[in-house]
């Protein structure tokens, strides 16, 4: 089975650390070799010298993508959770990682804003926050995503299973019977020794 690098795109609070996190674990245990780029961990290790400016998000990007690609050249599935609001860079990671998959996380920007799971909005809509995207800053949504979520609409287990139901249907991912169920060491384990390390400090947005 080839490894992809899975594409999470859409608006903050759209759903993609969630639906990332849990297909990450449900891959591991199906027995894939996975790895996460979170777009908010990473900006706080390998892309903390990095803005929001339209180059420091450009330049975040291409090292996400870069990333990914060492990684699914080695046969390691690759799921990066970010923004990503500039469709060109998204078509460049495409082309670069070759065997990419997009997943737009799609909801209206009024259900995020009463959402508002990590209170940017707030912060946003008065100002507080500048070049916030979907606010200030343009989202270019994805024209033909191989795979559309809507959030707004549905459950988190309704948008993890049509994930993983293309995903089975493409031979991206094994059917869960098909592997014993593995475990793997936590997230949080991992990036509490990044930062205990100096390699990272904690995320801020
Ligand atoms: P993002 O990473 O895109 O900023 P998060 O995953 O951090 O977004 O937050 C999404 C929030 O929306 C979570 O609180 C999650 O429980 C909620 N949510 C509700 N429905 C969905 C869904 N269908 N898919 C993903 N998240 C959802």
């Amino acid at each position: 089975m080839s490894a992809y690098c899975i594409w999470f795109t859409g608006l903050s609070g759209a759903g993609k650390t969630t639906l990332s996190r849990l297909l990450s674990e449900e891959l591991a245990t199906r027995g894939l070799p996975v790895e996460r780029l979170d777009g908010d961990i990473m900006r706080a290790c390998l892309c903390k010298d990095l803005g929001f400016s339209r180059e420091d998000r450009e330049t975040n990007l291409r090292r996400l993508g870069l990333v990914a690609h060492l990684l699914t050249r080695n046969g390691v599935t690759c799921l990066v959770a970010a923004i990503s609001p500039l469709a060109a860079i998204r078509e460049l990671n495409r082309k670069l990682n070759g065997k990419f998959i997009e997943v737009y996380c799609n909801s209206s920007l009024d259900a995020l804003i009463k959402r508002d799971v990590k209170g940017l909005y707030r912060k946003a809509l008065a100002g507080e926050i500048p070049a916030f995207t979907g606010v200030s800053e343009p989202y270019e949504a994805p024209a033909t995503p191989e795979i559309e979520v809507h959030t707004d609409a549905q459950s988190v287990e309704q948008s993890l299973a049509q994930i993983l139901d293309y995903l089975e249907n493409n031979g991206v991912a094994p059917k869960p019977d098909q592997h014993p169920r593995l475990a793997k060491p936590s997230e949080e384990e991992f990036f509490a020794r990044l930062v205990e390390l100096g390699f990272a400090s904690n995320p801020k947005r």
